[in-house]
């Protein structure tokens, strides 16, 4: 049994290469992108409801999505994309104009940020960076500049595959900022946001070193399987 993306109920682009991309359902939480129930009135998910989130205002004020991410899905090419990009740099550049859409079209209130950045990943000794890659190009494409500025305190392992309790613990003020970024307003780019723990611990280095505020930018907004399908309607069961 598996879960085909139903593609009716999101908005779209396509992109230069003709690929057509599904974009965020809504409504969505206005805070972390969890794709709601069109019946809640308050506007934010179950978890940031209730304070259990990790987009706490004070150093992320709040994360925008391109789309979701869903990772046992069917026909969700966006998916699929941010999963082989991780070992395959070719992809860098169709993320990059998923993310420029997101920019331009989807939320332009983010043309007036100072600078874009991008978490630490893989281990210190890491050559290739597929984010680096895919911030780097996005930043040539909206002219906004990159500032490589975040890494690892300590070598802590990557967020893939781990818990979502694990993942907070993990990363918990394991994220340093190399430069003073005094007054400025930054977006931190990742490929998918799943507790944000990783988005806050990097906000949180660039507001101790000055920024004034500090968003998140996503591809996919990974959210529950059930939630997808019961809420949002965007994804129904398959026999294999
Ligand atoms: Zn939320």
């Amino acid at each position: 049994m598996g879960y085909q993306f139903i593609k009716g109920r999101c908005d779209s682009f396509t992109r230069s290469d003709g690929v057509t991309i599904s974009l965020l359902p809504k409504p969505y939480c206005e805070r972390c992108a969890d794709p709601i129930r069109p019946s809640i009135s308050t506007g934010l998910c179950y978890n940031c409801y209730n304070g259990n989130t990790q987009v706490d205002l004070a150093n992320l004020s709040k994360v925008y999505a391109a789309s979701v991410y869903v990772s046992h899905s069917i026909g969700h090419i966006l998916s699929g994309e941010i999963k082989k990009c991780k070992h395959d740099l070719s992809y860098t550049g169709g993320l990059a104009e998923v993310l420029e859409h997101a920019t331009t079209v989807m939320y332009p209130e983010l043309n007036s940020y100072d600078a874009l950045t991008f978490p630490p990943r893989g281990s210190k000794t890491e050559k290739e960076n597929h984010l680096e890659g895919i911030v780097n190009n996005l930043s040539a494409r909206i002219e906004i500049e990159v500032m490589d500025i975040l890494s690892k305190l300590t070598d802590y392992s990557s967020q893939w595959k781990r818990s979502r309790e694990n993942r907070i613990e993990n990363v918990k003020d394991q994220i340093g900022c190399s430069e003073y970024v005094t007054d400025r307003r930054i977006i931190v780019v990742d490929d998918v946001f799943t507790t944000g723990a990783t988005l806050l611990n990097s906000a949180k280095a660039l507001r101790k070193m000055g920024a004034r505020e500090v968003v998140g930018l996503v591809l996919g907004r990974a959210a529950d399987t059930e939630h997808l399908l019961k809420y949002a309607e965007v994804i129904e069961k398959v026999e294999d």
